[in-house]
Formats: C-alpha cells, sequence, structure tokens
C-alpha cells in the first residue's frame, strides 16, 4: 500500500513531537508500505516568520514572502529525516524544487498545476520514506511559491491524487472533524465521516481543520481523506462523498473572525453601477463575499459587501482611485465584524432552517447584520464580539446532545 500521511505543525512542534511522528511513519513502513510524509512548519514558526517580514517591511513583496515562508516545512522536514535516521529508517527529505511540484505564478495564493512523480518513485523503490515539504511549490519563474495559509493539507492531496495513494491521512492536534471547533464549543461532537461539499464549505467559512483547496481537490480526484489525531489511535472523520439517505440537517457550524466589511454610500441607481464596482475589485483579485444592495431612494443607493480583512485596505484604495467614476459618495469601513455558517446537506429538503438560526440568534440577543445562502449553508455577519456567545447558541440549537 502507498501512504501519504500529512502532520500539522502542531504535531511537529518539538524534539519529543517529531520522534512520535517519525514512529508513527515507520510503524507503517515496517507493515511493508510505501511511506510519503508531508509536513508543516514547527509550531508557530510560519507566524514568527510573518512577523518578522512585518517588523522589516510592512508591506513585505510577495516573492520575498514566499522565499521566507518556505524555509519553516525546509526546516521541518530535514528534521525528520535526521529522526528517522537515528531510528535506523532510511529517510529522505525533498523540498517542492526537488520533488517538483509545479504551482501558478501567484506568490502567497498559488496553486497547484502539476506534480512530478520520478523522484518520489525512484526513493520509494529504494526503500526509503520519503518526507516533502507541505505548502510550497515553484512556479514557471523557478521562483518558490505558496500555497496561502494552512496550505500543506493541499500538497499532501495532491501527492495523494498524482501518486494514485491508498491511503490520505491528515494527521493534526484534534481527533477529527467536529461540529465546530471545540475550541470555541467544547460540546461539539465529532464527525464519523462528512461529505466532500460540506467540508468544503465548511473549510471555506472558517473551519481550518483542513486548507479548503484540499478538499476541492480530495473532490476532483477522488481521494478519500482521513482526519485524525497525531497524539492518540482515535478513528478520524472520513471526508468522502457520503451516500446517506438521511442526510444531516446541520453537520457543523463554522465562523470566519477575518471577515471586513465596506460600505459605499450613495451610489447612483443607475444600471451598470454594481458592474464597474465589482468589476474593478475582480480586476485587483479582490474576492468579494457577502453583498447587499439598499432599495434605492432620491435616485441614490447603498451597496455592502465583505472582503477578508486582509484585502480591506487594497479594496478601499481602489475603490477611492476611482470614486468619481462610479459616484461613491462616501465610504464605511467595519473590521469587527464576523462571518458565521451553518452547513448541512439536509437543508436542501427542509423548510425552516433560517427561521430556527435567526431564532437563536433572537434569544442569545445577537443582531444580523447580512445574510447569505447556498443550497447547503446559511452564513450571517455579525459582530466580533458576539461571534463566540452565537455560535455556541446555533450549535445548542441545531446539535441534538447526547444526554
Ligand atoms: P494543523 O497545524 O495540524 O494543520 P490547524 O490548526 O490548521 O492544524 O487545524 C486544527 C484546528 O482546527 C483545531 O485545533 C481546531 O481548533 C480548529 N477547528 C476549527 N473548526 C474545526 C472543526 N469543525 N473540527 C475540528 N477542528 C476545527
Ligand atoms: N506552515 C503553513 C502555515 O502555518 C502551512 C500549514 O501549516 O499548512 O500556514
Ligand atoms: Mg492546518
Amino acid at each position: 500500500m502507498l501512504v501519504v500521511k500529512k502532520f500539522g505543525g502542531s504535531s511537529v512542534a518539538n524534539k519529543e513531537r517529531i520522534f512520535n511522528v517519525a514512529r508513527r511513519c515507520i510503524e507503517d513502513y515496517k507493515a511493508g508500505n510505501k511511506v510519503v510524509v508531508v509536513l508543516s512548519a514547527m509550531g508557530d514558526t510560519t507566524d514568527d516568520l510573518i512577523a518578522k517580514a512585518q517588523d522589516i517591511n510592512p508591506n513585505p513583496p510577495k516573492r520575498e514572502m514566499d522565499m521566507l515562508l518556505s524555509i519553516g516545512e525546509q526546516e521541518s522536514v530535514a528534521l525528520m529525516a535526521m529522526a528517522m535516521a537515528s531510528l535506523g529508517v532510511p529517510a529522505i527529505s525533498l523540498n517542492a524544487w526537488q520533488v517538483p511540484m509545479h504551482t501558478t505564478s501567484v506568490y502567497t495564493a498559488s496553486r497547484f498545476k502539476s506534480v512530478e512523480t520520478e523522484r518520489i518513485f525512484h526513493e520509494l523503490d529504494a526503500g526509503k520514506i520519503v518526507i516533502v515539504t507541505g505548502f510550497q511549490g515553484i512556479n514557471k519563474y523557478d521562483d518558490i511559491t505558496t500555497l496561502g495559509r494552512g496550505g500543506s493539507d493541499t500538497t499532501a492531496v495532491a501527492l495523494a491524487a498524482t501518486l494514485h495513494a491508498d491511503k490520505c491521512e491528515i494527521f493534526t492536534d484534534v481527533d477529527g472533524v467536529y461540529t465546530a471547533d471545540p475550541r470555541i464549543v467544547p460540546e461539539a461532537k465529532k464527525l464519523s465521516e462528512i461529505s466532500y461539499d460540506e467540508m468544503l464549505e465548511l473549510a471555506t467559512l472558517g473551519a481550518q481543520v483542513l486548507h479548503n483547496r484540499s478538499v476541492e481537490m480530495a473532490k476532483k480526484y477522488g481521494v478519500t481523506l482521513v482526519v485524525r489525531s497525531s497524539l492518540n489511535e482515535s478513528e478520524g472523520t472520513y471526508v468522502r462523498e457520503v451516500k446517506n439517505v438521511e442526510k444531516m440537517l446541520v453537520s457543523g457550524v463554522a465562523c470566519d473572525k477575518n471577515a471586513a466589511r465596506i460600505a459605499l454610500i450613495g451610489v447612483k441607481n443607475e444600471p451598470g453601477v454594481a458592474f464597474k464596482i465589482f468589476d474593478v475589485l475582480a480586476k485587483n483579485n479582490i474576492n468579494v463575499d457577502m453583498i447587499l444592495q439598499s432599495v434605492g431612494r432620491d435616485n441614490t443607493k447603498d451597496i455592502s459587501f465583505t472582503v477578508d480583512q486582509t484585502d480591506a485596505a487594497d479594496a478601499l484604495r481602489v475603490l477611492k482611485a476611482d470614486q468619481d467614476r462610479l459616484t461613491i459618495q462616501k465610504f464605511e469601513d467595519e473590521e469587527n465584524v464576523a462571518k458565521l455558517s451553518i452547513v448541512g446537506a439536509g437543508m436542501q429538503s427542509n423548510a425552516g432552517v433560517a427561521a430556527k438560526m435567526f431564532e437563536a440568534l433572537y434569544d442569545a440577543n445577537v443582531n444580523i447584520r447580512m445574510i447569505s445562502t447556498s443550497e447547503i449553508r446559511i452564513t450571517v455577519l455579525i459582530n466580533i464580539d458576539d461571534v463566540d456567545r452565537a455560535m455556541k447558541a446555533v450549535h445548542d440549537k441545531f446539535i441534538p446532545t447526547d444526554d
């Protein structure tokens, strides 16, 4: 069997944890499997590198950010290969260059284009455990790129898909995917399985347990993922196509505290205005999420929308530069907001889910600022100070307790 095993930052945070991971991988190897390991940077290394960059230049060139951030993973794979060698098992670490793993050229938010397999198979055939840096690739300029925060999960799935692995395990500091972040909602329950579509929504809406692109790619290539703990043997959660007839009404609650709301006040109430505004944002690679337009009055209307906090300054800058053509009279910008979402495949065939969610928020005295929905999710924008309380209230309403 060929297995891909990915370990996150907390799973390799120190010497003891590195040896723990080394032993778990060696167990698989000794059972006769071919083992490919993907690692994140140790502990808070990536955060520390970002802080170092910010200290030198608050607005660092993205190419140089990737050059810097990629070293975290290079450190962990080298140390892991050394740990395995000390345990008497042949292992080799490879960075994205050495595999190689090719990506698009966008720095800090690259996507995989192709992964070469020859070198990895060669090393596996030579009887080695292969340890690959997560989170990074190389682009057509031969530069190092990174995949966005949490991207090591996507490296694991890309390798599992191209190597046709029999198993792709994502080891982390929780023992599976829960109905909500267990750090915020301690009563959250572990799911034994979840569909790709539901997991993709949860990951995109803030459940950081999996990188959203990893789920997208797993669905596309039919890779079954198992999310489990690196510290115990608990079964974990399967992410795969779920054929259950009885779809869960709500399989999870997620929040995203990285949202910002921008309001454009007094734009002209005439055709083409929304197009011009969102076209400027799109051309500047700014992703817009929720959008709300007020009813027109006195020939003007207001348009508000949400973006990632990291994009808010850019969005304001490009809109202000074009303020007259876009007919914007005034700007409002708020960062103390958060998105709260419920996700569940069963929503499609059940009326009253939204009302139930809004009732939970009303009972918790939480004001809703914006609402958006899809077939399997409802998202509300609320004040950030309310979000943990709101998440507990909504979770309580939808996820039955055992007792
Ligand atoms: P790693 O470093 O292993 O990649 P992450 O910190 O990226 O780990 O992801 C694991 C964390 O995701 C958990 O510690 C947990 O707090 C958080 N999390 C958020 N939502 C969920 C959820 N629905 N189920 C499980 N964990 C979640
Ligand atoms: N080390 C990177 C990060 O902290 C990638 C990852 O952990 O998946 O975002
Ligand atoms: Mg992660």
